[in-house]
């Protein structure tokens, strides 16, 4: 059985950036949903059970038929969440060492990188994500994905992830999108996207 992930944080951490209700309705309202459709849908299919998620969204396109839609809306859910929760904290760490070096090299500047990912973010049409991944050969790349799609689906690893449906910002937001995504950086845990990203190389 899958299950909500421990935060390491308060509901109240990362105000007033997030504020306290829309992550205590996100984690346990929306989140939870993910995790329970995704336990329903491995109950539905014994050939599934055992797998970890990371295998059953890596191998998304092999799936049975009847089991695709909702390994890719709950399962992507739930494993886009448990991410997006573990590389947050109040006051941002900065960026440093490799993982700063290879965004520079692969960007220009962590400013260029910055750009092109709040873009991705802000032009995302509907509800999605916006990722920093890492694809086969090493390298970074900045992407969007609809939905609750997950990167892993297309082969690359995300390292970092700001899911920009409306219910990650509305309370507090409301249309202003841009402004959600401008201040994310003020509560990125770039220590742990440098451990997700010393994993894969
Ligand atoms: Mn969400």
């Amino acid at each position: 059985m899958f299950k909500l992930p421990e935060l390491t944080y308060e509901y109240t951490a990362l105000e007033p950036i997030i504020d306290a209700k829309t992550m205590e309705i996100h984690y346990t309202k929306h989140h939870q949903a993910y995790v329970t459709g995704l336990n329903t849908a491995v109950e539905n299919h014994p050939d599934l059970q055992g797998k970890s998620l990371e295998d059953l969204l890596t191998n998304w396109a092999s799936l049975p038929e009847s089991a695709k839609g909702a390994i890719r809306n709950h399962g992507g859910g739930h494993h886009n969440h448990t991410l997006f929760w573990s590389i947050l904290k109040k006051d941002s760490t900065p960026l440093s060492g490799v993982l700063k070096d290879k965004i520079v090299s692969a960007f220009g500047s962590e400013e260029k990188f910055k750009e092109e990912f709040e873009t991705v973010a802000k032009t995302r049409f509907g509800s999605g994500w916006a990722w920093l991944v890492v694809d086969n050969n090493k390298n970074l790349k900045v992407i969007s994905t609809a939905n609750q799609d997950s990167p892993l689906m297309e082969g690359l690893t995300p390292i970092l992830g700001l899911d920009v449906w409306e219910h990650a910002y509305y309370l507090n937001y409301q249309n202003r999108r841009p402004d959600y995504v401008t201040s994310f950086w003020n509560i990125v845990n770039w220590d742990e996207v440098a451990k997700n990203f010393e994993k894969i190389i």
